[in-house]
């Protein structure tokens, strides 16, 4: 392989080295099921407790209040339909929004076949949503409300303190998907005043196959997985032992770093934000300019098409994305950017480029370099720039 310049974190991060080095030992040595007897089990059992410990006083939780998952697909998945089906007979109403990960809109369109009311309240042209508009739409009906924290295209940071204070006045579970956060800006449970909170290992340099749920202590859910008696019997299916060690050790990593990180890297972010639209005309910003995460640039580049341009930042060695990884094969515009009012021929030239751990100031100035010749020469052969 070339040169290879990763600006797509927002889709994966690489597993940090020390956190494989903690998960190899529960490969082979302490191999042991954590729901055996025996020493080797409750080895790899009490390793699993530790990192519950971890993981939860990283959030502010308590221990007994994080569920290990496969990642953040499943928590969402978990959050929504465990609450939907252990409220149903309360009420049928789920409040969510136009631009979440389809991890959340697909599971609340699978509830609305089933029979469930879906209200997907809209967001202003920065990408927020407004508690207001939320508050509105709640009903005596109203069994959940699910917003996500930070849009992993566009970036934009929802004031889900203030929608989780209105759900609590109003009894009504809160959920929010924080998979592009944790490990990147601070999440607190308890400041967020969320009730179910999900979130995935290998968006914070954890491996992949790894999340967890964060379900506050009296909320109530039904379980998914039906078999051991796993997380108190809330999520069947032996511990996935190396990956919970390593995604707490991804955690402490972050504990320790993340401040600096989201510092170099929003500098890095805010030099993009200024460069990129001087050095390329007809050029806009998606998301908030100020509530916005450390490490995403999403940009609309008129005239050419997202995919062309990935293409050939692919050719020069450079990774990025158009919308989000899990749509990137489908010629669909982006739902985020037609939800912030993009007529379809500008949501289609969008470019998300998302920082992280390993990025170099010098991944800037190549990307800098590259991106304009490659938008002139994709624009030179776009019917529709006007070639003056
Ligand atoms: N939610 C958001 C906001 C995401 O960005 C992603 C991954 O891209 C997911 C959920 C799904 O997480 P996972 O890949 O761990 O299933």
């Amino acid at each position: 392989m070339g040169k290879c310049v990763y600006l797509d974190y927002a889709a994966t991060t690489p597993t940090d080295p020390r956190v494989s080095k903690a998960m190899q030992p529960y490969f082979f040595k302490k191999f042991g099921n954590a729901s055996s007897i025996y020493a080797l089990g409750q080895e790899a059992k009490s390793s699993i407790e530790d990192a519950r410990s971890a993981v939860a006083s990283f959030l502010g939780a308590r221990q007994e209040e994080i569920i290990f998952t496969s990642g953040g697909t499943e928590s969402d998945n978990l959050a929504i339909k465990g609450v939907a089906f252990a409220l149903q007979k309360k009420g049928n109403h789920i409040i969510t929004t136009a631009i979440e990960h389809h991890a959340v809109s697909g599971t609340c369109a699978f509830l609305q076949k089933m029979g469930f009311k879906i209200t997907f309240v809209g967001v202003d042209k920065e990408g927020l949503v407004s508690p207001e508009d939320i508050g509105k739409e709640i009903s005596d009906k109203t069994i959940l409300i699910s917003v996500m924290h930070a849009n992993n295209e566009i970036g934009t940071i929802q004031p889900i303190a203030e929608i989780g204070r209105i759900a609590r006045e109003k009894g009504i579970c809160f959920h929010s998907d924080a998979v592009q956060t944790v490990g990147h800006i601070p999440v607190n449970v308890q400041e967020l005043n969320v009730d179910l909170l999900s979130f995935s290992g290998h968006k914070f340099y954890g491996p992949k196959g790894v999340g967890a749920l964060y379900v506050r202590k009296g909320t109530r859910i039904e379980s998914l997985l039906h078999g051991g008696d796993q997380e108190n019997n809330r999520r069947a299916s032996t511990y996935n032992t190396p990956g919970i060690v390593g995604m707490a050790k991804a955690i402490e990593l972050c504990r320790e770093n993340m401040g600096q990180e989201a510092k170099f890297q929003s500098s890095l972010r805010d030099r993009l934000i200024r460069e990129v639209p001087r050095k390329i005309s007809e050029t806009r910003l998606n998301g908030h300019a100020l509530r916005r995460l450390p490490n995403n640039a999403n940009f609309s580049i008129k005239y050419i098409e997202g995919e062309s341009i990935l293409l050939n930042l692919d050719l020069a060695g450079i990774a990025c994305s158009t919308g989000s990884a899990c749509t990137s094969t489908s010629l669909e515009p982006s739902h985020v950017l037609l939800a912030i009012g993009l007529p379809h021929e500008i949501a289609h030239g969008s470019l998300r480029i998302t920082l992280g751990r390993w990025t170099k100031e010098a991944d800037i100035d190549y990307l800098l370099e590259t991106l304009p010749k490659i938008v002139k020469k994709l624009r030179a052969m776009s019917p529709l720039y006007d070639k003056k």
